[in-house]
This record gives C-alpha cells, structure tokens and sequence, in this order.
C-alpha cells in the first residue's frame, strides 16, 4: 500500500457516515487533495483535534483508489485564534474558499500555501486590519495564480507616472489620463492606491505585508480587487457580506 507523507491545512470538511469526515487539504507536495477521516467526530478520535477547518498537520496518508485516507497526523498549528473571533473566522473561510477555488488538485503550489498560511497567521495576531490582510491576499493570490493585472505603469503609453492612474478591467491593469479616457470600465486610483498595488504585485513574499494605507486607499483597494477578483474568478464572493450586517 502506499503512502503520503506531506504538511497540509484543512481548507474544508464535509461530514459522512457515522463518524466520519471528508476533508479537502491543501498539502505541500500534492497541492489540493480530499482525504477520508474516519472516526474523526469521535471525541476521542486521534484524527480529531487534527482534522478541524484551518488546523495545519503533518499527514500520513494511505494513498486508496479513489481517495486518500488519514493514517496518522501530527497538529502543527491549531490557530485557535481565528475560531474563536467571528470577525477573523469569516474572513478566513472566505481565504479558504478562494484558495479552494484557485489550488487545483495534485498540482504543488507551494507560493500560494506560503501566502494562506502567512495570512493566517497575521489574522490570528490580530496587529493588522483584517481589511488590510484581505486586499493584499486577493491581489497577490491573483499575481501569483496567474491572473496578474499589468500594473507596471500605462499599458497603452509605457507611462511610468502613478500620480494620475486608472485601474481597466476591461484591458486589466493601469492605464494614464490620456489613454484612459475611452475607456468606460476604468476606475480612476490616488496615487496612493496605485502604489499599493504596484507593491503587492512585486514585493518580496519576506516584506509583502511591510506597508501601511489609509482607510480611503483600503476602501480603493476594496473595490478594485473585488471586482477583478470576482471578474478573474467568474464567481461573485459573498462570504464578507455577512460582516456589514453585525459590523
Ligand atoms: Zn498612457
């Protein structure tokens, strides 16, 4: 029989049987997986401190026909944090349900683990907005999953000028006051804002996180990527919405 060894994070669980769990996990050396659980709603179950929503684990696997299934696994991180705060617990579902989204099965994408798992990390310090984690995880989520707008400068003129720059989600990316002026789906950015951007797509993974904005740039930032994202993506996210209504 063979076996998986790999670290992954719970990303979502569906419960079967009895006692059982599916759960989808997005591992380091196979990307996206589903893997069976069984016994893992028993209490005192060994799979079931491990195989809760967002617990990071060092997996066996027994590789079966048609799914993976838990032999053993070791917590490495529960971020308890994150259960037990609504706030951070919706935003991270709605990064687990992107993630779910975008991972494919059996493809490594270790970037995109380094990226989820530092957000959530970051959310469950609680130091940073969690408006803040969210905008720059949607938009490097999007560079690094290759749906990368060209925020270089002007994409008509090669401009290099981000004081007068608007976001095209037709031509996705920046466009200059002149070249944009036809363009009806362009959304005019402070300077700010576009320096935001141009540094979440192009900063080291080390500093990605490393630079403040204000509430106004947050709210650009806001309504650029849940745009792109949401167009890139073909879904409408809802996840967050359920915030504004206790917020
Ligand atoms: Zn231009």
């Amino acid at each position: 029989m063979a076996f998986l060894k790999t670290k992954g994070i719970i990303i979502k669980e569906v419960n079967t049987g009895e006692a059982d769990k599916v759960v989808t996990i997005f591992t380091e050396s196979k990307g996206k997986i589903s893997a069976y659980a069984r016994g893992a709603r028993r209490p005192k179950n060994s799979l079931t401190a491990s195989t809760q929503f967002l617990c990071y684990s060092d997996f066996v696997f027994f590789s079966g026909k048609e799914m993976y299934s838990i032999n053993s696994c070791r917590l490495i991180e529960h971020f308890y944090n994150l259960r037990n705060d609504i706030i951070r617990l919706t935003y991270s579902a709605y990064f687990a349900e992107i993630i779910n989204d975008v991972v494919q099965e059996n493809e490594p994408a270790m970037s995109l683990l380094k990226l989820f798992l530092n957000s959530l990390y970051l959310l469950a310090a609680g130091k940073h907005d969690p408006r803040f984690i969210a905008r720059v995880f949607e938009m490097r989520l999007l560079v690094l999953s290759g749906y990368s707008p060209d925020v270089r400068g002007c994409m008509a003129c090669s401009g290099t000028d981000l004081d007068n720059v608007s976001f095209s989600f037709e031509s996705c990316g920046f466009l200059c006051s002149n070249c944009s002026q036809t363009d009806k789906s362009s959304y005019k950015l402070s300077p700010a804002a576009a320096r935001a951007i141009q540094y979440i797509a192009f900063s080291d993974s080390d500093s990605l996180f490393g630079f403040r904005v204000s509430e106004s740039v947050l709210n650009e930032l806001e309504h650029v990527f849940g745009r792109y994202l949401s167009e890139r993506l073909e879904k409408k996210y809802t996840t967050l919405d359920f915030l504004k209504t206790i917020t």
